[in-house]
């Protein structure tokens, strides 16, 4: 199946890198593929899915978890902040916390739930108006203010602007990280997760490369 390839296509591009086999999570993004997909999947082995919408995963992980063990749920996309209760009980990691004012609802649900998702701040590499996610240079002012409301985000996560070379963004997204004392790059998708790999990427969200294309309906 397609997620025999990807996971080829990991592993090759993780040697070409001089990185550690295994050094690269896939996550495998579930969002509106049917379930028939998403099981062929989880039988196939694979345990760490990203999912868009808070409502949509509350539908479908919780039965999955039952059946499956050691699922993970990654959250990818925006997130509200009237879904942070839901969100923190629902998702192992949030890839985007991009506000203060959804970090103060992820920290006030984290401490009252005692859960620790991990968390990524996306940051909007692009500086495209409509997209979500810190500009660069506010990031270290966002990171002391998550700090100080008791969160210790792990990484950044970026989405790099339709139609560009994607590169020029991850190498941005690496150097942001660095400076930021974080050790997680939350970047490539299906188009583009070798060369994201290749600029130290250690998770990768591939969605229709591994499900077929996405019927929104
Ligand atoms: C949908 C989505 C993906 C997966 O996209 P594909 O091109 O299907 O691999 C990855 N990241 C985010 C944030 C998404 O919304």
């Amino acid at each position: 199946m397609e997620l025999d390839d990807i996971k080829r296509r990991i592993a090759a591009a993780e040697q070409a890198a001089g990185r550690e086999p295994g050094s690269v999570t896939l996550i495998a993004v579930s969002k509106v593929q049917p379930a028939e997909r998403v099981e062929a999947v989880l039988n196939a082995g694979q345990r760490i899915f990203g999912e868009n919408y808070v409502q949509e995963a509350q539908g479908k992980w919780p039965g999955w978890r039952d059946r499956f063990n050691g699922v993970s749920v990654h959250m990818i996309g925006p997130l509200q902040s009237n879904k942070a209760k839901a969100a923190v009980q629902l998702f192992d990691a949030i890839h985007t916390l991009d506000r203060i004012s959804l970090a103060r609802k992820l920290a006030a649900q984290i401490a009252e739930q005692g859960k620790s998702p991990q968390l990524f701040v996306q940051v909007n590499t692009g500086n495209e108006p409509q997209k979500a996610g810190v500009l660069a240079d506010d990031l270290p002012g966002f990171m002391t203010s998550c700090r100080d409301l008791g969160l210790s985000p792990r990484g950044l996560m970026c989405i790099p602007p339709e139609g560009e070379d994607p590169v020029p963004h991850f190498r941005l997204l690496r150097r942001l990280a660095e400076e930021s004392g974080l050790d997680l790059l939350s970047m490539g998708m299906s188009a583009d997760f070798e060369a994201a790999i290749a600029e130290g990427a250690t998770h990768i969200r591939v969605g229709s490369a591994i499900f077929g294309a996405r019927d929104y309906g």
